[in-house]
């Protein structure tokens, strides 16, 4: 059978697709018109559409695959235990035993005394959870007012109500009347976009106090947490100033609050360990996971509490909280042989020592391009702002088109890359190979270069 068979013709599924199904974050009239594009089959760090061309997807789905496309072992694991025990529940005094290994291997690889895992399917989900949990911690020692969440403005932490509401995405709070009551958002250390003429170290020391701030004036005793991205993804890949998260740290351990470290994206190697938390010292109680537990294999999150957290809520009786899916068998079975993969083959070192280090000097030399204004980068996630006037760190006037037209060049020269804004990133898979560096940034310099010509052209840039 062909590469682009085993499907109705091109036109025919995006028909079909019009039709009946309606897109996540995505102006349903413009893709209807427009047909979306429609992939087929995917391999190692490879996508294919069903026109049959082939893309290097330096998104790794949507900052999920981390071990890369077309695992056969994932898909064998996922086999064997639907034959075996396709469903159980973890609710009433059961357990089952791909949930009680993936809960131990777990609590191996979490660093500190992050012990406990409470399971949802996805990174939403388990954000509701943190919701719930840190309330019920506070509440359960008899603090019932300590149930604000301080989270910080730009943030993405999910898109239900509890976790959109912990996001600091304006756009989506003007949708379905978020933030729910007692979160608040202080300001994110994005120097490039709000540093002004500050350096970069003493602007994300402001940024870090700003969390002092902000429990002073809500007060210590209403406050049960801090959320917040090691490094901030859908943000477009917020990477802190060295200086943010030590202070963030001190504030924490200070303060009698908890921490809420959300690991969705930078847990699992993207950071060069198995945890962001990791690659900036920080001690969380409690970790958002999802996304690359299973390399987007099939969906699975959860929470990881601290021993003192999960102490606190098995003594309080019975913690009214769960999702039918919570644990669930074949999704625990296909993580448990996703981490195996990452550790065996040595793949969160590979980002750490190789890819990385590489990855992080080629796409440095970027900034020699006349339309990147900073490139920046930790382990395997990447942003690159674009602008008209690099010394004045200007954006352009039709904020946002540039990103859009650049993504396109992206997409024609075979290369899966996202805008945020005008900043271009990626966060492929972690198996990234030297040769496959090379290729990502070729086409990246041949998509810059586009993207500037066509500027030149129509008289936009300075
Ligand atoms: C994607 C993401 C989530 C939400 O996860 P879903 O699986 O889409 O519900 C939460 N937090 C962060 C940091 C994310 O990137």
């Amino acid at each position: 059978m062909g590469m682009i068979d085993n499907h109705l013709p091109t036109a025919e599924l995006q028909a079909l697709d019009a039709a009946h199904h309606m897109h996540p974050f995505t102006d349903g009239d413009k893709i209807n018109a427009q047909g979306a594009r429609v992939i087929t089959r995917a391999d190692g760090v490879t996508l294919t559409d069903s026109d049959g061309k082939e893309y290097l997807d330096a998104m790794a789905g949507l900052w999920c695959v981390n071990l890369g496309y077309g695992r056969n072992e994932l898909a064998q694991v996922a086999a064997q235990q639907m034959q075996q025990l396709p469903f159980y529940n973890t609710f009433f005094m059961t357990t089952h035993p791909p949930v009680v290994a993936l809960s131990a291997r777990l609590a191996q690889l979490a660093p500190g005394d992050l012990n406990h895992v409470f399971f949802a399917n996805g990174g939403s989900e388990a954000n509701d959870t943190n919701i719930r949990l840190v309330r019920h911690f506070w509440a359960s020692q008899g603090k019932p007012d300590k149930k604000v969440i301080i989270s910080r403005k730009n943030a993405y932490h999910g898109t239900s109500v509890g976790s959109a509401s912990l996001g600091g995405m304006t756009g989506m709070h003007a949708q379905g009347g978020l933030p729910i009551p007692d979160v608040t958002h202080i300001d994110q250390p994005f120097w490039w976009g709000e540093g002004g003429d500050s350096d970069p170290a003493e602007f994300g020391l402001a940024r870090a106090r700003a969390l002092e701030a902000e429990i002073d004036r809500i007060g210590e005793d209403k406050v049960a947490a801090f959320i917040a991205e090691p490094v901030q993804g859908a943000g477009g890949v917020i990477v802190p100033p060295e200086t943010y998260w030590p202070e963030i740290q001190r504030i924490c351990d200070e303060r009698e609050i908890l921490l809420i470290a959300d690991e969705v994206i930078c847990g699992f190697g993207r950071t060069g360990n198995w945890f962001g938390s990791q690659s900036y010292n920080i001690s969380p109680d409690i970790m958002t996971i999802a996304k690359g537990l299973s390399s987007g294999y099939i969906p699975i999150g959860g929470s990881i509490v601290s021993d003192h957290v999960a102490e606190v809520i098995n003594s309080g009786g019975e913690f009214a909280h769960g999702y039918t899916y919570s644990g669930h068998p074949v999704a625990c079975a296909v993580a448990l042989e996703n981490l195996r993969l990452l550790d065996e083959e040595g793949i969160v070192e590979h980002v750490g020592n190789v890819a990385g280090p590489y990855l992080t000097e080629k796409w440095k030399a970027l900034e020699d391009h006349p339309l990147v204004g900073e490139a920046r980068i930790k382990g395997m996630m990447a942003a690159l702002e674009l602008t008209p006037d690099k010394a004045s760190r200007a954006a352009f006037e039709d904020k946002g088109s540039v990103g859009l037209l650049c993504r396109s060049h992206c997409f024609e020269n075979g290369l899966v890359m996202r805008c945020v804004g005008d900043a271009m990133i990626i966060s492929p898979p972690l198996i990234l190979q030297r040769s496959d560096i090379d290729t990502l940034i070729e086409r990246t310099v041949l998509a810059l270069d586009k993207t500037y010509d066509g500027l030149k052209k129509d008289g936009l840039l300075k």
